[in-house]
């Protein structure tokens, strides 16, 4: 039996949805992105929902819509997939990084608005916020928007950062990538912020293969997302008439088929997922090695989209994860923060100790196998496997040669 780290949750519902698409021989601009673009958006409370072929594009189209340019700024988390800082850089603005909440990896709110206020007073204070390779320039820039993340299903702390948001005019796009089904104080992210990106790549809480939907309740925002996914043609113009610079981002009728379908599955593939979450939880309760996910009082509804314990700091993750390894159980280490990526390291000159809650978080954070899909026994097998390779090294070895 062979562990993966994620597993799509399909069923003979989704192979006949995407064939009888094929049948129609109708592939892309059809019934089914409209039919799932109002699952998504009616799920959430929003107005609008509007598919794009990756959770990036996504994101891009957010940044355009919030009217990012050369060197403005963004607000967001070091503590993220790149993908999240990334399309900030699509349209040259400048992600300001602000550390995170050392419990729930999210952005932390005081930090934002205290980035906020030292940026209005300018000078040096200002400056520290900058990247480094970016502080002794004169910028032209202007903060534009926060970029929170729902970092692993759990909602970032969005009342601060949408009232500091609305005293400064700035847009809220919420990275909710790894999110879908999550609630925050009662209310479904995607309803939160100007607009919200969900991810359907085969690892998240559903899939369309590759795959992304934009929800919103700006009809302004709607249209122009329209418009951008589809080479910039205006949105009721049935011939190439391209008003403005626009991409292929289009969502194929297989992928929002298949997305339909997962969507009439939803409650079920979020039910199987926190069934293995507890399993796991169960197992792993009162361990001296690893310290679980927490949950803070304001998720009301966690999404598990990974299942990542935090290794006490003594333990090495390295050789722990080839221990695992050699049983045949896969892990990673999540996230390396993203400034400290190579990309971000060279061109804004950021080094270890910038974002040192998001660093910390990144060294002692690990993923063990998980989906909706995984059975008891599994997780079993993988809660053995981890005890038995943090233990302490000589009891290791007297198991391993005993
Ligand atoms: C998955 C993910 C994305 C991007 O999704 P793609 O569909 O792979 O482009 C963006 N942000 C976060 C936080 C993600 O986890």
């Amino acid at each position: 039996m062979i562990l993966s780290m994620s597993s799509p949750n399909l069923t003979e519902a989704e192979l006949k949805a995407v064939c009888e698409v094929l049948e129609t021989r109708t592939l892309s601009l059809g019934p089914k992105l409209r039919q799932f673009e109002e699952a998504v958006a009616a799920y959430n409370g929003a107005t609008f929902g509007i598919g794009v072929n990756s959770g990036t594009s996504g994101l891009h189209l957010c940044i355009i819509a919030s009217r990012v340019g050369d060197g403005d700024l963004v607000i967001t988390t070091p503590f993220s997939f790149v993908a999240s800082a990334n399309c900030i850089l699509y349209e040259r603005g400048v992600p300001l990084f602000v550390d995170v909440d050392p419990v729930t990896g999210n952005i932390e709110p005081d930090q934002v608005i205290q980035a906020i206020h030292d940026l209005q007073e300018g000078g040096q204070q200002a400056r520290r916020w900058l990247p480094p390779a970016l502080r002794a320039k004169q910028s032209g820039g202007q903060l534009k928007a926060i970029l929170p993340v729902h970092a692993f299903g759990q909602p970032a702390d969005m009342m601060p950062l949408l009232q500091v948001a609305r005293l400064h005019d700035l847009a809220v796009i919420e990275d909710a990538c790894e999110a879908l089904g999550a609630c925050y104080k009662g209310q479904p992210v995607g309803s939160l912020g100007d607009a919200a990106v969900f991810a359907f790549y085969p690892n998240k809480q559903i899939t369309t293969g590759e795959g992304g939907l934009i929800v919103t309740n700006n009809e302004k925002w709607a249209k122009l997302f329209r418009s951008l996914r589809n080479q910039g043609r205006d949105v009721f113009d049935a011939w190439l008439n391209h008003t403005r610079l626009g991409y292929n981002y289009r969502l194929d009728e297989m992928s929002a088929a298949l997305g339909l379908t997962q969507m009439t599955r939803l409650e079920a593939l979020l039910a199987a997922r926190d069934q293995v979450a507890s399993w796991y939880n169960e197992r792993l309760a009162g361990s001296e090695e690893v310290e679980l996910p927490a949950i803070v009082s304001n998720t009301s509804r966690m999404s598990w989209f990974v299942y990542v314990v935090r290794l006490k700091s003594r333990i090495q993750r390295q050789e722990i994860m080839k221990q695992l390894a050699r049983q045949g159980i896969p892990s990673r280490p999540y996230f390396t923060p993203i400034h400290l990526q190579p990309f971000y390291r060279e061109r804004f000159g950021y080094r270890q100790g910038d974002f040192p809650v998001a660093e910390w978080l990144g060294d002692v954070s690990l993923a063990l196998p998980f989906s909706g899909v995984m059975r008891e026994e599994q997780v079993e097998q993988v809660c053995e496997a981890l005890s038995s390779a943090t233990q302490p090294k000589s009891e290791a070895m007297c198991l391993a040669t005993g």
